[in-house]
């Protein structure tokens, strides 16, 4: 009897320190370099927004938050290879819209969106816009369509591989123009700018958050924007729907993840720092420019992002199924 009581007094006593000992451990966090994964090439859009945020924390808070490049099959080994790591509030993942494409992408994946991961919070809307290389013949989106038509054989449209958002624009302008071109894929689209830039590809879709300062330094055309409305950084930029290409409206959104069973304490606080990231004046400026929407407040939870992801996953299915022809 004595016994039992003595096991009782010490189980309790573990329990409250072990209670202890992580409300420490969590009170703590962070107390070394959080790592923030990118599922793409570095120098892209993804990469670009994640160094942003990254950066703007690093800056407030003194903790680093150091940008780590997974890049490979459109943004899926890096969302897996966060799924795997230790869900110690080290590392988080950033990812956009093929979140949401890739399960309707891919016929096995190594992670499920819905249940593999800690939601944190989204974190930008970004347009995407058509563009090509600088000496590309048509002049605008009438041209390219009709261009399209006369020369699919030899257009080459570049990708971030299957699962990209640029994957996912570039199948529904397919679709849309009736024409299977030629798809080159990348680790990221920030390579692939390059190879645009150095014409060994002619088309590309890609988010603003890579192609306005090209564009505006006139180094690439811009045809049309993704968007239901013309973007205010780039107003001469017609809609697709404007040039004549109903019913495809793309719109990237990220969002940032931890590995399923990272305590929510640390979710919930790396949240704040994303929030807080996105009013500093340096972060919001340079978005602007760079042509992103701001967020609602209520996609800034964790609740927010996990409903939007479902909302995604049910639009999204569909639309590829139909685009299905065009899927490399
Ligand atoms: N924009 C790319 C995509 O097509 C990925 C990236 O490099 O951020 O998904």
């Amino acid at each position: 009897m004595k016994l039992s009581k003595t096991l009782i007094a010490a189980g309790l006593l573990a329990v409250s320190s072990s209670i202890a000992v992580s409300a420490f451990a969590q009170a703590a966090w962070p107390s070394k370099p959080v790592t923030l994964v990118v599922p793409f090439a570095a120098g892209g859009p993804t990469d670009l927004v994640g160094r942003a945020i990254a950066g703007s924390i690093t800056k407030a808070t003194g903790f680093p938050v150091v940008v780590e490049n997974k890049a490979g099959a459109g943004g899926t080994v890096g969302t897996a290879y966060a799924k795997n790591a230790k869900p110690d509030g080290y590392t988080f993942l950033i990812h956009h819209i093929g979140m949401s494409t890739a399960p309707a992408l891919y016929r096995k994946l190594s992670f499920n969106p819905l249940t593999d991961f800690e939601y944190v919070s989204q974190v930008v809307d970004v347009p995407m816009i058509v563009v090509a290389r600088k000496d590309f013949p048509p002049k605008d989106m009438k041209e390219l369509i009709a261009y399209v038509k006369e020369n699919k054989a030899t257009i080459n449209l570049g990708n971030a591989g299957i699962g990209a958002a640029s994957h996912l624009c570039g199948m529904m302008l397919q679709k849309a123009l009736n024409a299977d071109l030629t798809t080159v894929p990348f680790g990221g689209t920030g390579p692939a700018m390059n190879a645009l830039l150095g014409g060994q590809i002619d088309l590309m879709c890609d988010q603003s958050t890579n192609t306005m300062g090209q564009i505006k330094g006139n180094a690439i055309k811009a045809y049309a924007v993704t968007t239901a409305k013309r973007i205010k950084a780039l107003p001469t930029t017609p809609t697709l729907a404007e040039s004549g290409l109903k019913d495809f409206e793309v719109v990237v959104w990220h969002g940032v993840y931890a590995p399923k069973g990272t305590p929510a304490a640390i979710t919930e606080k790396f949240n704040g720092m994303i929030k807080n990231a996105l009013k500093d004046p340096d972060v919001v400026k340079g978005f602007t420019e760079l042509g992103t929407e701001a967020v609602p407040a209520s996609k800034l939870t964790p609740a927010g992002l996990e409903t939007w992801l479902k909302t995604e996953i049910d639009k999204y299915g569909p639309v590829i199924r139909a685009a299905a022809q065009f899927a490399d």
